[in-house]
């Protein structure tokens, strides 16, 4: 789960990793008191869940009251286009109003997960700032990392190998180690899948600070963590994602065409392989669970036809807890009720497959039966091409 700058920086304050004094607003009036309040210079900054505003324009800074005023006009209720929000943009309904700072440096630090290493992943980089995809991919050299074993936690080489890679002064030293100590304590305590602060700044009175933040908290651990569910901000939820949440669907939007409906997560990862395996992409993730009801299958039809990349879709059931008669009844059921306007492709194997053919069959639907996984990937495949 993804919170906004303005809370993760809330967190960054309790261990004691420097952010500027600011305050957050969804009217140009309040925007205006708190500049007001802060003084001038201040920054302008669009609260949304995705990166790139300052190049979006979503990130301004002002130098008079007028362009407060201004910046927080053009700001507040925009549609922000960044490379992280997709043509579609977001809409800009609060924005974070801090002081603004001359930088002398802009550097990079982030913590992640790294699979590979079973290990918490340190980036760091000097080149910090809005161009650090491009200091990845020309000069991958300029980004370090510091592998922590989870076990152990970090240690003082792990901090001293951070602080020489990015080439630090002496007497930044002890303030950035405070920094990277904390970061990494907070990515532990909040169950993080990832922390970022893109730029962490040097600023002319050669003071550290995070001027940017970004937090992405395990979804699964949230329940742990009563601070953060109270942060969740339902307007930056995917509206299909939402919707399925709702009936306990596991449903992700991605970009392909065929919509599919499986039972069980393994086998909703291996029917996804399988569709690109036959040469389509999959439109979405949906496991509509082991003991799924009809009235659940209706809701999950009802989700992948709401969206209108969807040109075929493939239902892959196992029956097993999830018996095939019911699954085929909550085919029949919202087939009625939404009109049916791409071809269904069928496999189901397993418990009362024979009943459940029946239903379908009996049904009048025109439903295309296959043999089996791979008849079924290539048939729905053929369908989209
Ligand atoms: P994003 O990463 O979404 O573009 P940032 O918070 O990193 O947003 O801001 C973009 C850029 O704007 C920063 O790299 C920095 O140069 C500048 N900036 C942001 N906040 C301030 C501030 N308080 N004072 C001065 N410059 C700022
Ligand atoms: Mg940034």
């Amino acid at each position: 789960m993804k919170i906004h700058e303005y809370q993760a920086k809330e967190l960054f304050s309790k261990y004691n990793v420097p952010t500027l004094s600011g305050g957050v607003a969804d009217s140009v009036e309040q925007v205006d008191k708190i500049a007001a309040d802060l003084g001038l210079p201040v920054a302008v900054k669009a609260q949304i869940h995705a990166g790139g505003r300052g190049k979006g324009g979503g990130v301004k800074l002002a130098k008079t009251a007028e362009e407060v005023t201004q910046v927080a006009g053009e700001i507040l209720g925009m549609t922000l286009v960044t490379k992280q929000t997709g043509p579609e943009g977001r809409l800009v309904r609060k924005v974070l109003v801090e002081k603004g700072v001359a930088i002398k440096k802009e550097l990079y630090l982030s913590i992640i997960p790294d699979r590979e290493t079973a290990t918490i992943a340190i980036v760091l980089s000097q080149d910090g700032g809005m161009d650090i995809e491009e200091v990845a991919a020309s000069t991958p050299e300029r980004i370090i990392k510091v592998y922590v074993n989870p076990l152990t936690g970090i240690q003082g080489f792990h901090l001293r190998q951070a602080m020489f890679g990015l080439e630090l002064e002496k007497e930044l030293m002890k303030p950035f180690g405070k920094v990277l100590g904390g970061l990494y304590k907070l990515f532990v305590d909040y169950d993080c899948s990832m922390v970022e602060i893109n730029p962490l700044i040097i600023t002319e009175d050669n003071e550290i600070i995070a001027l940017d933040a970004k937090m992405d908290i395990d979804s699964n651990a949230v329940y742990r963590h009563p601070d953060v569910q109270e942060m969740h901000d339902p307007f930056e939820d995917d509206p299909s994602e939402a919707e399925a949440a709702k009936f306990n669907l596991n449903y992700i939007k991605l970009d392909g065409n065929v919509g599919n409906m499986v039972n069980g997560a393994g086998l909703a990862m291996a029917t996804m392989d399988i569709i690109k395996q036959a040469g389509a992409n999959p439109a979405n993730f949906l496991d509509v669970g082991g003991g799924a009801s009809a009235d659940q299958v209706e809701n999950g039809f009802r989700i992948i036809l709401s969206d209108p990349n969807v040109k075929g879709i493939l239902i892959n059931i196992f029956g097993g807890i999830l018996r095939c008669d019911v699954l085929a009844s909550g085919v029949v059921q919202a087939a009625k009720k939404v009109e049916l306007s791409v071809p269904v492709v069928v496999r189901m194997e397993g418990t009362n497959v024979e009943e459940g053919r029946r239903i379908l069959a009996e049904s009048g639907l025109n439903l295309i039966n296959a043999a089996d996984l791979a008849d079924a990937a290539s048939k729905v495949a053929e369908i989209v091409a």
